[in-house]
């Protein structure tokens, strides 16, 4: 079992100084830090944000944020390390892929109680994170695959032609707390296994699983300083867009922050991609299997509390089956058992902060409601305790220009909009300003291929209500749900995290002749 205490014997100076006590901190409080060169490395800001169980909602923590200072530091040692890491040979580098993937598997359970504990989501959900996380470590142990470059033999007379990619340098990743690990792992085991240096801004509000994560990849024989935890909020990201040796970098949170991420990086010189929020709908046509849409729409709408960037949070009923459907998916709603994530008859836990809870309640109020009927009210239906909870709930009869249809809600909220036709629900999807997911429900072959060709949104699902692709294809939205023109993780992440190089050459005259009989190496 790892734990914080193991992470934080390392040499001083470490987490465990409590010099810059919080107030109110009765030392029950765990101390989240930074990991720099190969340790843990407490804050001197003397800032830091608090860290909650969202199924009590007691404090657990707090976090140090990271000012420009500490952020420059950890930069500094990434630039270091880059020198050597760069020049690592490609059988080094999976060798420490392998072993940090078989330190994962290991400590799966581990990562998955850290996620629910700061998190709030249901373990086996937690589970599931870390199982579609390990498989963009295992895509990443290919890598020596995946940089083979092309060769023109002969272009011209004596003259070959072929290109490599190289790496970047140090490249940093800005992730949103509703997947404390995955999201990290879609950015850092490519990144890595491409001869970069790392460094990872994890969210304030589940800062935990930066540290096992770092924990492990020393265990695995990765140098130190190729990996490095900053925490932190604004400032250290801000300082991450500035830094002159920060070369490039990988977003994933909320639109507006992406598209200041995305302008103030770019315009920095930066390689950049930043993936947004969303609003997905599931469009649902008369000859669709009631049973599997209800049940998918049920799933997808309240897993993870409906805090997923994938998560449904509109159905679109099309031509006669909404009243059907909305019957069936409020059939389903009193079965989900709402309650603490560690609690294994629990299928949907509490949201990540009490003001995020109180943020999405405000919709089920009348003035977000545009005049749409609250079918089911959620906050009717949570356990009694001090978590941040709040029941599922669906809104009927929804539409374009209210509130609860309009804005990322990123809560256990299922609206349903009734369109009359095909052709209205594609148009709906399509006038969204969001394009990350979508999915259709349907029988019929020919307009699930239909939907495919004209619906402009990232990711399709057809009978599938959440599409997230596997890790060797890549992830990535449309409008407003990316900015930059990479998709994460998969090919399209190992295009970002190196640049090609392409080299012509002659040799006039052949080399001088040698004899080896050593089986040839390459572990160095
Ligand atoms: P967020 O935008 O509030 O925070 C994301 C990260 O940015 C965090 O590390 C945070 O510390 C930092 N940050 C926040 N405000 C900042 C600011 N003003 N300047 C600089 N940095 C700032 O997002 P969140 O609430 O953590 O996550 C939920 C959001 O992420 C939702 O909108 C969801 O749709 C989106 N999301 C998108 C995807 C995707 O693949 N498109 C995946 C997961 C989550």
């Amino acid at each position: 079992m790892w734990t914080f205490a193991a992470a934080m014997s390392t040499d001083a100076p470490h987490g465990a100084d409590r010099e810059d006590p919080v107030e109110g901190d009765n030392g029950r409080l765990k101390r989240i830090s930074h990991w720099i060169g190969g340790q843990v490395v407490a804050g001197t800001s003397g800032k830091r944000g608090p860290v909650f169980n969202p199924a009590t909602g007691e404090q657990t923590g707090d976090v140090d944020l990271a000012s420009a200072a500490e952020v420059d530091a950890a930069v500094e040692t990434a630039a270091g390390a880059f020198r050597e890491w760069r020049a690592a040979s490609l059988s080094q580098r999976t060798t420490v892929l392998f072993a940090f993937r078989d330190l994962l598997d290991r400590h799966r359970d581990d990562l998955a109680a850290i996620i629910t504990s700061e998190h709030g989501k249901v373990l086996s959900d937690a589970k599931g994170e870390v199982a579609r996380g390990i498989e963009n470590v295992e895509f990443a142990c290919g890598v020596p695959h995946l940089l083979k470059g092309g060769f023109s033999e002969q272009p011209s007379r004596g003259v070959d032609v072929y290109s490599i990619r190289q790496p970047l340098g140090v490249v940093a990743g800005i992730t949103p707390f509703n997947f404390p690990a995955m999201v990290p792992m879609w950015m850092f085991a490519n990144a890595i296994a491409c001869g970069n240096t790392f460094i990872l801004k994890p969210s304030e509000k589940d800062p935990s699983p930066s540290l096992l994560f770092a924990d492990l990849w020393r265990q695995a024989g990765l140098p130190d300083g190729v990996f490095s935890v900053v925490q932190g909020s604004r400032d250290a990201v801000d300082r991450l867009l500035d830094h002159p040796d920060v070369a490039a970098l990988s977003f994933v949170g909320s639109t507006p922050v992406a598209r200041h991420i995305y302008e103030t990086g770019t315009r920095n010189g930066k390689r950049v991609q930043a993936l947004g929020g969303a609003k997905n709908h599931m469009v649902v046509l008369p000859d669709a299997d009631i049973d599997a849409a209800a049940d998918a729409a049920v799933s997808a709408g309240y897993g993870s509390a409906g805090e997923r960037c994938m998560a449904i949070s509109t159905v679109v009923a099309v031509g006669d089956i909404g009243e059907r459907l909305v019957e069936a998916i409020a059939a389903r709603i009193p079965a989900v058992k709402v309650g603490a994530g560690d609690n294994p008859t629990s299928e949907m836990g509490p949201l990540v902060t009490r003001e995020h809870r109180d943020k999405v309640a405000a919709y089920l109020e009348d003035q977000s409601l545009g005049g749409a009927r609250l079918v089911v009210d959620g906050r009717s239906n949570t356990p009694d305790s001090d978590g941040f909870f709040l029941g599922p709930s669906l809104v009927d009869r929804v539409k374009p220009g209210s509130p609860v249809y309009d804005d990322e809600i990123f809560g256990p909220v299922l609206s349903v909009v009734r369109v009359d036709t095909f052709d209205e629900a594609i148009r709906l999807v399509n006038d969204n300003q969001y394009g990350n997911g979508v999915a259709i429900f349907t029988r019929d072959g020919g307009s699930a291929r239909k939907f495919q060709f004209e619906v402009q949104v990232g990711m399709v699902g057809v009978n599938v209500p959440i599409p997230v692709p596997v890790a060797y294809y890549s992830f990535g939205g449309w409008k407003a749900s990316l900015f930059g023109d990479t998709h994460m993780y998969g090919p399209d992440g190992i295009h970002f995290y190196t640049r090609t190089k392409v080299v012509t050459s002659r040799w006039p005259e052949p080399g001088p002749s040698r004899v080896d009989l050593a089986f040839p190496s390459n572990s160095t």
